[in-house]
């Protein structure tokens, strides 16, 4: 895998998602040798279910795990440290990590009870927990989601999980920015698998997820973290520690030259999207018939960010989304499927950085 592949995967069965973006990406290749230790860090920052948007679904872990131990692979470990409010352990069960623990035979550790090393990360010393540096290849597993204080979160703040709680205290004195961008100077990022599944709206802690239904594979957490942006209609400048850390060295912004690899299509999804009462006041200005997961989240995040700026007022024409509209004609559409609209965007599915400048223009 080239550091500027970006691997999409569409779909409800996160288990196989995830076992294919790993072939795809060819992690065991890239390990080599099956003595090496492998180490998967999820993002549990709370102790909460996956279904509320703040947390790494555990069936990810488990494609991951027997994708793995396909290939050889069983110097195993799942690794986090959840925030300082939190205790990892209680994470650990109410994310269903136990049982994953107990039929892979994969040990859990709790990152706040270990030991740590002070590093030099290009003019900051930053403390990283021991058994997290010890590992021979990290795969960083985060949400994909928003951030109460730095608008997005995903690879780069998710290594907060390495670090002690002391260091993740002073993080906060700092401001996050500087202190994350540095942290991932000396954190280990060999390969980053997304869980874009339902991530929360604006709040690290979930509350509101928006359904997405997608996974994503990323060599380059930097990458990662602007194609999120992308994905939740702000721009790279909007969050300062990503430019930061391109300006470190740890990777690069550039998501107008990444390489998109998709692996299926989205599907129209056909039950009923689950929504909190917040997302449904995004939802009222949509008319969607037949809308592809990916799609309608895409239009919920741009609808978030016109929200933002108090944009959103009442009598605005229904945005039409979903392959319903396919063939046909109307007012305004967001996605291919709308073409026939005397206004809409195209993109199968459109990003919401995107879809927020086209509805500026088109529609308020
Ligand atoms: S444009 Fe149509 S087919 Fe493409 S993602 Fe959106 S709803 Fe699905």
């Amino acid at each position: 895998m080239h550091k500027n592949d970006i691997i999409i995967i569409h779909g409800t069965n996160y288990k196989e998602m995830a076992i294919q973006v790993f072939e795809q990406a060819d992690v065991a290749g890239e390990i080599g040798d099956t003595k090496k230790s492998v180490a998967l860090k999820p993002n549990l920052v709370v102790a909460a279910h996956p279904s509320g948007g703040a947390t790494t679904h555990s069936e990810l872990l488990a494609g991951a795990i027997e994708y793995l131990q396909a290939h050889g692979f069983f110097h195993l470990s799942i690794m986090e440290g959840s925030w300082v409010g939190d205790v990892t352990t209680s994470a650990f069960s109410a994310a269903g990590y136990q049982e994953i623990s107990r039929k892979y035979n994969v040990p859990l550790i709790d990152l706040q009870k270990d030991s740590y090393t002070s590093y030099e990360a290009k003019g900051m010393k930053i403390n990283l927990c021991n058994k997290a540096a010890a590992v021979d290849y990290m795969i960083n597993m985060p949400v994909l989601k928003g951030h109460c204080q730095t608008t997005v979160t995903c690879a780069l703040k998710n290594n907060k999980g390495i670090i002690p709680n002391a260091e993740k205290r002073k993080f906060h004195t700092m401001g996050l920015h500087k202190p994350i961008a540095h942290l991932n100077v000396i954190a280990p990022n060999d390969f980053i698998l997304v869980d874009n599944i339902c991530g929360d709206l604006d709040f690290e802690e979930g509350g509101n997820p928006v359904t997405m239904n997608r996974v994503l594979g990323f060599k380059d957490p930097v990458l990662c973290d602007s194609y999120v942006c992308d994905c939740m209609g702000y721009s790279v400048d909007e969050v300062p520690y990503i430019r930061m850390a391109e300006q470190l060295g740890v990777g690069s912004t550039d998501t107008a030259h990444a390489n998109f690899i998709y692996l299926n299509e989205d599907q129209a999804e056909k039950g009923k999207f689950k929504m909190t009462r917040r997302v449904q006041n995004l939802a009222r200005y949509a008319d969607p018939k037949d809308a592809c997961s990916a799609c309608y989240g895409s239009l919920i995040y741009a609808l978030d960010r016109l929200n933002d700026t108090g944009l959103l007022k009442r009598g605005l024409p229904l945005i039409s989304i979903g392959q319903g509209y396919k063939g046909q004609t109307g007012e305004i559409g967001v996605g291919q499927c709308t073409c026939g609209f005397s206004r809409s965007l195209k993109g199968c599915p459109p990003k919401a950085v995107d879809i927020v400048a086209f509805l500026e223009e088109n529609w308020i």
